[in-house]
């Protein structure tokens, strides 16, 4: 137990299930541009998300951008600083403006209460995060939504496979954008997918991810953001595994439950009503005054033992360097303090229960000094 133990590791499928995947490409040289590994992760993640219409990409990121893209949108974003550089970077790259909302202290998404305060004449959408895969209010904001005409994109890069009352999460809002990066849950390597309702989408989204071109010729802006077929095989093979994947998160996750509950200072995110987890990330909040030494501390203590848990996400986005002059912290406090508190702990498939024991006695034993 002496070996490192990181934050996250890439879920791998068999090697040689991989190498049984590819192996046609070698005849076929279908390698890219929509071939049938791509056809097929398309149809099977359509049916496993529970989606309408899906369309894959070379990244999360691009996909994100792609979406704000498709909807031709303009001025305001209003969004949380509790997230991925990805999600403001997206909203900046497209030229529109991002307006920062503070989130609320149960689940760290949107506070959906405070959204229509920040909406102005220059709204045009709002871009909650499903951070750590807990849920946004999604009524709620549907609501804001409707009464405002503003549209809604779901940062949904934590929330594969998640579904609320059966539903499949990537169902509300307008658009939701899925990461597959391989920290992910769910992983083609790098990759991601936008999901939506209004299949009329899917051919705008096929022109700008491919130059902005439809046959020869080139009608809008585009770019070059299309999954490969290698990228696609890698998400058959993961998709084959991925309720193993999860359940065996699940573990994790009902353990570190177990383990910290009732130790004073440390709090963590409770399930939600209605909603199937997909156990993407395990974050613990420090609160310093109770829990004897501050979230940095303890943080170098699992370093000391080589456990590698994860400041995520801090610094908030807002104090990016960036964009640090125009956003206080003042203007979002909720965020401000469990960014200062916030420590992500490792999970994923293949931690052994051993280890999350051995991680919780060392956090046991950081609180006694
Ligand atoms: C991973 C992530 C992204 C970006 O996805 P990529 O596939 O890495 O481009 C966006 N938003 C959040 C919240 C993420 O965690």
């Amino acid at each position: 137990m002496s070996d490192s133990i990181y934050v996250t590791s890439p879920a791998m499928p068999p090697f040689e299930e991989y190498i049984d995947e590819i192996a046609d490409m070698w005849e076929t040289r279908h390698l890219t541009h929509t071939g049938p590994k791509h056809q097929a992760l398309e149809a099977q993640l359509c049916e496993y998300l529970r989606v309408d219409n899906i369309s894959l990409f070379a990244n999360g990121h691009l996909a994100l951008e792609i979406a704000l893209d498709a909807l031709e949108l303009n001025g305001e974003i209003i969004t949380t600083p509790f997230t991925f550089a990805s999600t403001s970077q997206a909203i900046i790259n497209k030229g529109l403006t991002t307006v920062f909302c503070d989130i609320n202290e149960k689940n760290y998404t949107i506070d959906a209460d405070l959204i229509e305060s920040l909406i102005t004449k220059n709204t045009c959408a709002i871009l909650p995060v499903h951070v750590y895969g807990n849920i946004c209010d999604v009524e709620k904001i549907a609501n804001i939504a409707r009464k405002y005409n503003l549209k809604v994109i779901y940062d949904a890069a934590h929330a594969f496979g998640i579904t609320l009352n059966d539903i499949g999460i990537g169902s509300f809002g307008d658009i939701s954008m899925f990461s597959f990066h391989a920290t992910k849950v769910f992983h083609t390597v790098e990759g991601g997918a936008l999901t939506y309702g209004d299949g009329s989408l899917t051919a705008t989204f096929k022109q700008i991810r491919q130059f902005g071109m439809i046959g020869e010729d080139v009608l809008r802006t585009g770019t070059n953001a299309k999954m490969t077929d290698m990228h696609a095989a890698m998400g058959l093979c993961n998709l084959r595994h991925i309720d193993e994947y999860i359940a065996k998160r699940r573990e994790i996750v009902v353990l570190y439950r177990k383990l910290l509950s009732d130790i004073e200072g440390l709090t963590f995110c409770e399930e939600q009503l209605g909603v199937k987890s997909n156990y993407a990330y395990f974050p613990i909040e420090v609160n310093a005054d109770k829990f004897g030494i501050t979230r940095d501390q303890l943080h170098s203590r699992l370093i000391d033992k080589n456990i590698y848990s994860r400041k995520y996400f801090y610094p908030l986005v807002s104090q990016f360097p960036v964009y640090s002059r125009k956003y206080s912290l003042d203007d979002t406090p909720v965020a401000a303090r469990v960014a200062r508190n916030i420590l992500t702990l490792p999970l994923y498939p293949d931690l052994s229960l051993d280890n999350v024991h051995h991680i919780c006695n060392v956090i046991i034993e950081a609180k006694q000094g």
